[in-house]
């Protein structure tokens, strides 16, 4: 959608979406942008931004808490498209489209209340006013692991806020984004105030980025495009939020509650089939409760009914893409090479039934070395490594052993260890006898390689907000010369 227009693509190239848990179903095609259309859809935003901004923030307001309904109307339309484009089960396809709407009503609740400040000057005849004001044109680039709520989380406060926005979705998931934006448009936006482009990052990314009419990026995706988007961005000064990669260590002491931390741990883990920034992907476990935690967590996850995201007994569905399939064996096959141990799992399901997607079983690793890529990268797939440690110290140096800085958790009784940790590991969030669930009203965004900026909350809103001083001669006098 380009300036309020239906499109197709420029250069009439058709992309396939074929369903990762049967390829043999293409679930639509769809018109694949080209950087003509890119070009286009900026133009667009560029032209409305000047209306839109002077819109009030309560009338923006009131167009997206009206977003908000009709995204929950179509909350099943949405969450089946993400199932089939994505993979993910039906009740996470769900769990996605209301977070969604919960996000577009926190920051229509937000937008009326955006405001600046009046300063009193050294010099009593002036006064200083800070305003607030929409940045200009802003692109917004979405990840394939859960396309909707991660445009959301760009698209509601960036509108809230007066700017217009350019939206681009990952290549591998464009319909349920496309039913987001057309939603979001039909709920009052003026024409060209959202614009919704597809196509790929290697073909459209660069001109998205670098376009001078753009003045803000707001990415979400690996950790070395996001180095690119920045270094591309830098060329014009232009202002940059990343999302990126995570490798969050959980912590796990003797004194904790065993059921819960368990618990927390396979639900981070192993839902999305383990392709989420924000999954425990190193489990730290005191050396006490080591061999029950791996036994008991080993036990559970071979119960874990994996399948067809629309299938209701299915509890885990299968991972995005090939290549998200060949990248977790090779990884694994790394670790292996490096003498750790496949405590369970560790392959891809022999069931015929199975056979047609990219599905692998949920898979615990030990005795895994520091070197191998199961911890030095991110692993975007259902493999858990679980590591023995003697005292808080130790376990948060490995803890940090990371170039990531996205989650992390503690679990323990003893509140003084876990204030030590949350003080001391290096990330976006601690979690203390909590697992990794987004809250919105708390700022979520990585430290070190995990990314740059805020996500969600107030925060979240800043994002989108330029800091302007004005200075007021309210007396109609010069200052004194200096003389
Ligand atoms: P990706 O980097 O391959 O792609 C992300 C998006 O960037 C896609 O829309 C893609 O088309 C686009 N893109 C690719 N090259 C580009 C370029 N040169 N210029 C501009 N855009 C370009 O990431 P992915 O594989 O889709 O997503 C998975 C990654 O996202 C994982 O690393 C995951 O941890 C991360 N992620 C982070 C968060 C977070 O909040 N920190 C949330 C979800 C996912």
């Amino acid at each position: 959608m380009i300036d309020g227009k239906e499109t197709d693509s420029a250069n009439g190239e058709v992309g396939h979406i074929r369903n990762p848990a049967d390829i043999r179903e293409t679930v639509a095609d769809f018109s694949m942008g080209s950087i003509d259309d890119v070009k286009s859809a900026i133009d667009a935003a560029y032209i409305s931004f000047n209306k839109w901004s002077e819109t009030t923030p309560r009338a923006r307001s009131q167009i997206l808490f009206r977003a908000a309904d009709l995204i929950s109307q179509s909350e099943a339309q949405i969450a089946g498209l993400l199932t089939r484009e994505q993979g993910k089960t039906y009740p996470e396809s769900l769990n996605e489209v209301r977070l969604t709407v919960s996000v577009f009503r926190y920051y229509a609740g937000l937008a009326p209340t955006i405001s600046g400040r009046k300063v009193e000057l050294s010099d009593p005849s002036e006064f200083g006013l800070v305003f607030k004001l929409p940045v200009g044109v802003t692109v917004a680039i979405a990840p394939w692991n859960s396309p909707v709520i991660l445009m959301a989380v760009k698209l509601a406060p960036a509108l809230a806020a007066g700017n217009t926005v350019v939206a681009k979705p990952a290549s591998s998931t464009p319909l349920s984004d496309s039913v987001l934006c057309e939603l979001v448009n039909k709920a009052g936006l003026p024409p060209g105030v959202l614009n919704f482009v597809t196509g790929k990052g290697s073909v459209v990314g660069e001109e998205l980025v670098s376009n001078k009419k753009v003045s803000k990026i707001a990415f979400t995706g690996e950790t070395e495009t996001g180095k690119m988007v920045m270094s591309v961005a830098s060329r014009g000064i232009k202002r940059v939020s990343l999302e990126l990669g995570g490798s969050d260590p959980m912590i796990i002491c003797d004194d904790a509650d065993l059921d819960l931390a368990i618990n927390a741990a396979l639900i981070s883990r192993f839902r999305n089939c383990g392709q989420v920034c924000m999954s425990v992907k190193r489990l730290y476990v005191q050396e006490g409760k080591f061999e029950s935690l791996v036994r008991r967590i080993s036990e559970r996850i071979q119960k874990i009914k994996i399948g067809n995201g629309l299938h209701d007994e299915s509890r885990m569905g299968p991972l995005h893409s090939r290549a998200q399939r060949e990248k977790i064996e090779e990884q694994l096959g790394d670790a292996i090479e490096k003498g750790a141990n496949i405590v369970s799992g560790g392959k891809e399901p022999d069931e015929p039934s199975l056979s047609n997607g990219y599905f692998f079983f949920p898979t615990i690793v030990t005795n895994v070395q520091t070197d191998s890529k199961l911890i030095t990268e991110e692993t975007f797939g259902p493999v858990l490594p679980i590591f023995k440690f003697s005292s808080i110290d130790e376990a948060i140096d490995l803890a940090n052993n990371s170039p990531y800085g996205l989650g992390s958790s503690i679990w323990t009784k003893d509140l003084y260890a876990a204030m030590k940790a949350a003080n001391k590991i290096v990330a976006g969030t601690t979690w203390i006898n909590s697992y990794h669930e987004p809250q919105i009203d708390l700022p979520f965004g990585g430290l070190k390689e995990s990314g740059l900026g805020k996500e969600m909350s107030i925060e979240g809103l800043e994002n989108y907000l330029e800091t302007k001083a004005v200075v007021v001669n309210s007396k109609g006098k010069n200052r004194a010369w200096l003389d």
